[in-house]
């Protein structure tokens, strides 16, 4: 099956083609149609993804999976969340945004920077499908002092993996899959998307 991913993240598109391989979709990037991002004007992550998925199907005509994500950290009452990936303004990169978010934690003790990676993947059969698949991941963590690593994107460099004693930029990519947030909402769209007959089954 074609279908378009409603991303321009390249780090997102590595990690879903990686977790589709062998899965019978042929999964091709919204960019190499030309498709610019909608505004993500929604207040939650499904609401977002939804919209992103159904923008890529319709100027594609193609079936589209979209997700949307962010991290949420408990001492700053769940922010930045949906607004992770412009946390430290419009157009900020990963850099500016996690400078932001240890700046805003500098007085905050080890015991209270937990913190959770959300997820939610959804694929839309066309831009008007009523009935969307829907599914989710969360992957709880904790936000270290410094950046440490250079795998992932965003967050990744001070998101520290429980149990690991590493952050998730210094986690293999197939470990960050095997463990994270976007790992396990894509797992569960693909069960649905067996179970509902969408999908081709190896
Ligand atoms: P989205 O494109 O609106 O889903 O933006 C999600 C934002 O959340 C990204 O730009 C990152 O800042 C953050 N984020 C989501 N997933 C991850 C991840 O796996 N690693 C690091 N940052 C992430």
């Amino acid at each position: 099956m074609r279908a378009v991913l409603a991303t321009g993240n390249a780090g997102k598109l590595r990690e879903l083609r990686a977790l589709l391989a062998g899965r019978g979709v042929d999964l091709e990037p919204q960019s190499a149609f030309g498709i610019d991002p909608p505004p993500e004007t929604g207040t939650s992550f499904v609401a977002n993804a939804l919209l992103k998925a159904r923008h890529a199907a319709h100027l594609t005509g193609l079936p589209a999976i979209a997700d949307d994500s962010g991290i949420e950290v408990d001492a700053l009452g769940g922010r930045p969340g949906v607004h992770s990936a412009r946390f430290a303004g419009e157009g900020a990169g990963d850099e500016a945004n996690l400078r932001r978010l240890l700046g805003e934690l500098s007085a905050v003790p080890d015991a209270r920077r937990s913190a959770r990676y959300r997820c939610v993947i959804v694929f839309v059969r066309s831009h008007e499908d009523s009935r969307p698949v829907i599914a989710d991941g969360t992957w709880e963590g904790r936000i270290a002092r410094a950046p440490r690593g250079t795998g992932g994107f965003g967050y990744d460099p001070v998101f520290e993996v429980p149990g690991t004693g590493r952050t998730a930029a210094e986690l293999e990519p197939a470990e960050k899959n095997a463990l994270g947030h976007r790992g396990q909402a894509l797992r569960a769209l693909l069960t649905e998307l067996d179970a509902k007959g969408i999908l081709y089954r190896p």
